[in-house]
């Protein structure tokens, strides 16, 4: 039986096909997880979309794909930004 969920992303009101989301915004979001901008999980964190085989609607007023994006990719650059230990063959004695 089919849910009659519509999409979760903010101001869309098409009808969601999976993950919470309607066609357009699934594959738009699909490209971006093809491209390695994101990870579904990512993107399940965000409250973006759904985990697959749920089709329950998510909360309400989820930002648009690009800012998300950008959140996401913004929180991976401060991971990567992390200091990390040069490479050095300094030796202390
Ligand atoms: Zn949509």
């Amino acid at each position: 039986m089919m849910s009659k969920t519509s999409c979760q992303f903010d101001g869309c009101k098409t009808r969601a096909i999976r993950r919470g989301l309607c066609e357009k915004h699934y594959f738009a979001l699909w490209r971006a997880v093809k491209a390695k901008r994101v990870t579904w999980t990512e993107l399940e964190e965000a409250g973006a979309c759904l985990p697959p085989n749920q089709h329950r609607v998510g909360r309400p007023g989820d930002p648009k794909v690009a800012a998300l994006l950008k959140k996401i990719e913004q929180r991976r650059d401060a991971k990567k930004a992390a200091p990390r230990k040069p490479v050095t063959t300094k030796s202390e004695t």
